[in-house]
């Protein structure tokens, strides 16, 4: 069973994870982008950081809320709000049980990235965040480590893509030959996941 502290590690270790990796995902914004995506990640999960060390929440669903809520209200740009509203729709759909099962946080999750398509109005294959954390959210069944490969294939495989979202899309065909930041950075969330596993 996963208890608030395993959702609160989950938030640190992708804090850490983005703060490590920030210049990284900013040098991928800069050819399709405009060069913030690691700083806009970075503030926003040392908020959620700080939101989680003052408030303490007791449950599940309530660290996804809050966590949700910090992105939202500190991250410009696209990614802010699409990333907000997936920790808020799976904490959402978690309710306020203090612990939850693998398969209840997959269902979850699910429902969370639905919420983010459904906002942000990305398929597969859009070359977006998307393309890392469906293939997860898939393999999540299965085991943590599973949907960490499965998201880092993903964003991998949005290199040859043509975004026909966001930014990077008013580039057309220039979009080909890199890798989506913000799908990069969805395959650092998903693989917080087993760390606070302590996998
Ligand atoms: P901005 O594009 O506003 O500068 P960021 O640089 O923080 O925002 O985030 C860019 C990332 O956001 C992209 O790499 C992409 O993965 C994701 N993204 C942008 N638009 C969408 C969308 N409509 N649906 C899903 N993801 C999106
Ligand atoms: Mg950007």
């Amino acid at each position: 069973m996963l208890d608030a502290d395993f959702f609160r590690r989950w938030m640190t270790a992708t804090a850490a994870s983005v703060d490590r990796e920030a210049e990284r995902l900013t040098a991928l914004d800069s050819p399709i982008g405009d060069a913030d995506h690691g700083s806009n990640l970075q503030r926003g999960f040392r908020a959620v950081d700080t939101a989680l060390e003052k408030e303490a929440p007791g449950t599940p669903g309530a660290v996804l809320i809050l966590a949700g809520r910090q992105l939202i209200s500190t991250v410009g740009g696209a990614s802010g709000p699409l990333y907000g509203t997936l920790l808020r729709r799976t904490g959402k759909a978690l309710g306020d049980a203090p612990e939850v099962g693998e398969q209840e946080f997959a269902d979850a999750l699910r429902a969370g990235v639905e919420a983010v398509m459904q906002l942000g109005g990305a398929a597969p294959g859009d070359k977006t965040m998307i393309d890392a954390l469906l293939p997860a959210v898939e393999a999540l069944g299965e085991s943590f480590a599973a949907a960490r490969t499965a998201a880092e294939q993903g964003a991998e495989a949005t290199t040859p893509l043509q975004a026909r979202k966001g930014r990077a899309s008013y580039l057309g065909e220039r979009s080909i030959g890199h890798q989506d930041p913000g799908a990069t950075s969805a395959s650092l969330l998903i693989a917080g996941l087993v760390e606070a596993a302590g996998e």
